[in-house]
């Protein structure tokens, strides 16, 4: 036996060790008688090695026992839905109502805000109260001595600071425009607030209707720096519009503190807010014009201002006749035309 037979048979026996029998059976099969006898001579020892009983069994014919068949589970029957007992006839809840939508029916429209009316009841928002300056605050008991005032003036000033208690604050404004003039003056001009060169400069009246103001002060045979002159607000409304009565309300504090510090014997109120917020009546000018009024211990004169006598120069006219009596008042002559 050749080295490759020796091989073969130890690989035939590696499979006869794993139970692997029935390829001895191949030999019979081959045609060649060579290869048949060789085959015979390599095989023969292992398979007279194999067991007697190395024969596949025969497939069984004893009946495969049945699997006992599963008793069918019939499904319950149903529970009935139980039924709501029908309501007695006196509590019977209401028939719901469907009416489809009629072709006559409007579309729905977007709210409009312009035609929204002001809120009322208990959302409507509390009514600015319209305070005259008499009424703000008491009278002060002693006066200012006149060497005091420019320092009590510049404390209140100090107390605005970089203000930021309004609206105003945020409205676009340069400068803070607290007042000009005389702290001893017995004349006070009160105007509405700042306006365009105002804001700029930091000085009240000092644009065109400044310009009339002082030609006014100075038909009155007086000087601008012998009067004083500040505003019911100190900051510039956006487009000059008319300060809120949130904003005039908030600010009207440290006019009224310039008021009593100088302590005027005149007040002359330029047009109809600040005639509004001094006196705490809202009236139209021609009710409030020819009148005294007392504000905080002056008297108070009512006219038009000068940004509407630039508007309309047909009502100097009726100022000068406002301003001539103020001038009785403090007992000034008008300047002799030299
Ligand atoms: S208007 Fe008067 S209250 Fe308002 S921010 Fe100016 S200074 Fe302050």
């Amino acid at each position: 036996m050749d080295g490759s037979a020796e091989s073969l048979r130890g690989y035939l026996e590696y499979l006869r060790d794993l139970g692997i029998y029935d390829v001895y059976r191949t030999s019979d099969a081959s045609d060649d008688p060579a290869l048949a006898a060789w085959w015979k001579s390599v095989a023969s020892p292992i398979a007279a090695s194999a067991p007697a009983n190395a024969q596949r069994p025969a497939a069984s014919s004893a009946p495969v026992p049945q699997r006992p068949a599963a008793p069918i589970m019939q499904r319950p029957a149903p529970t009935p839905t139980p039924q709501r007992p029908p309501l007695p006839a006196g509590n019977r809840a209401p028939d719901i109502v469907i009416t489809p939508p009629t072709a006559a029916a409007p579309p729905p429209l977007a709210y409009d805000f312009d035609q929204a009316p002001a809120p009322t009841g208990q959302f409507a928002p509390p009514a600015m109260p319209l305070v005259s300056f008499n009424n703000l605050a008491p009278l002060p008991t002693e006066r200012i001595a006149p060497a005091d005032k420019a320092a009590a003036l510049q404390s209140v000033r100090n107390t605005i600071g970089d203000c930021t208690r309004c609206p105003l604050a945020y409205a676009g404004r340069h400068h803070i425009v607290f007042a000009d003039g005389d702290p001893n003056a017995e004349l006070m001009f009160v105007g509405e607030g700042p306006g365009a060169d105002e804001d700029a400069s930091g000085i009240p009246f000092v644009g065109k209707a400044g310009q009339l103001l002082n030609n006014m002060i100075n038909a009155m045979g007086l000087k601008r720096e012998q009067v004083y002159i500040a505003n019911v607000v100190k900051c510039r409304p956006p487009q000059n519009r008319t300060p809120e009565p949130k904003e005039a309300n908030t600010c009207s504090p440290f006019l009224l503190q310039q008021v009593d510090i100088v302590q005027p014997k005149v007040i002359v109120a330029l047009g109809a807010t600040a005639a509004t917020y001094l006196l705490g009546v809202k009236q139209s000018l021609a009710n409030l014009r020819g009148h005294w009024h007392d504000v905080r211990g002056a008297k108070c004169a009512v006219t038009y201002h000068p940004a509407f006598l630039l508007r309309d120069p047909r009502q100097k006219g009726e100022a000068w006749k406002d301003l001539q009596r103020v001038m009785v008042e403090l007992g000034l002559k008008p300047p002799t035309r030299g």
